[in-house]
């Protein structure tokens, strides 16, 4: 299959260099292979995504000089997907749980530490403790507006036992470019009963962007090295529900003088911002250390 790749940012504000790196990088390396470059727009989560930052998101890509080789896919368009899948884990698998506890009573039956005490987190946040995985109950129906976690234990089992491997091409900050493996016992002690659909929408970061990675057909994934961690998560979703498991390629993060890396209130690093100052398209690409349209200098060391 062709070399398929795709950005696939959040509308929940304006995009910053970080994001033009990303975009950028990933844009290149489809030219450069003969391959094609998707855009997704990640809107699930619509108490944060707006239209407006859509709109701005193909414009500041388009002056960029950017071109994407088919229609964007838009997440909120895909709920009943994910809605199919949470039905598949839930009803066929039965590797879901409903979860009502409150981030207090997680807290609590983690041992209510003290302020600052030491909390176990994974790469969804503090590692759920259990409570509500031995009560499922046998709805005959899927539940509908309940968080839905992931029994880990049981997804390691359903997806063949382990160990889980991917296929890393970048140098995501102090890794290599390599095989990573991931056992189960690592994925139930460090990830944990990760959350697949939400009270307030269906589905989640995590189940929707191996969803819609299968569905673009995108066999190289270029993104932030900030989703290292999160990739072990994708992997065993990607065995669980029978979808191939793309090549991956984490980019270092664009940062600020003081090391810190750009978030989306990052306004000052807008694009749009330096747009409107003045900035041309090559000076965004050679703010990033990103080559210049013939020009082989690699330039610096993507500090902003
Ligand atoms: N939507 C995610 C973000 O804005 C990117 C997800 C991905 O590339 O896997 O950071
Ligand atoms: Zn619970």
């Amino acid at each position: 299959m062709s070399f398929t790749t795709r950005f696939a940012p959040s509308p929940t504000g304006p995009l910053h260099l970080g994001h033009a790196y990303s975009a950028i990088l990933a844009h290149d390396m489809a030219r450069a292979r003969g391959g094609r470059f998707l855009l997704r727009i990640e809107d699930i989560d619509t108490t944060r995504a707006r239209p407006q930052w859509e709109h701005a998101i193909y414009d500041d890509l388009s002056w960029l000089g950017l071109t994407w080789d088919a229609p964007p896919i838009r997440q909120s368009d895909r709920i009943e997907a994910y809605r199919d899948a949470l039905h598949e884990l839930w009803a066929n698998r039965h590797v879901l749980f409903d979860c009502t506890c409150s981030r207090k009573d997680i807290l609590s039956a983690l041992g209510a530490p003290q302020e600052g005490a030491e909390l176990p987190f994974g790469p969804d946040g503090l590692i759920y403790p259990g409570t509500c995985r031995d009560d499922r109950e046998m709805h005959e129906a899927f539940p509908d507006k309940t968080t839905l976690r992931l029994d880990m234990s049981k997804a390691v089992q359903m997806a063949g036992g382990g160990p889980f491997t991917f296929q890393e091409t970048g140098t995501p900050t102090d890794q290599r470019a390599a095989d990573y493996t991931v056992t189960g016992d690592a994925l139930i002690r460090d990830v944990g009963d990760i959350v697949l659909s939400r009270k307030d929408f269906v589905g989640s970061y995590h189940l929707s962007v191996v969803l819609d990675d299968a569905y673009q057909r995108i066999t190289h994934v270029v993104r932030g090295a900030d989703l290292f961690d999160s990739t072990k998560i994708h992997v065993v979703l990607q065995r669980l529900l029978g979808l191939p498991t793309p090549v991956y390629h984490h980019h270092r993060l664009i940062r600020d003088d003081a090391g810190k890396r750009l978030a989306k209130r990052d306004d000052a690093r807008a694009i749009s911002k330096y747009r409107a100052d003045g900035c041309s398209p090559a000076d965004i690409r050679a703010m990033v250390g990103l080559p210049v349209a013939s020009d082989t200098a690699t330039g610096g060391g993507g500090t902003v």
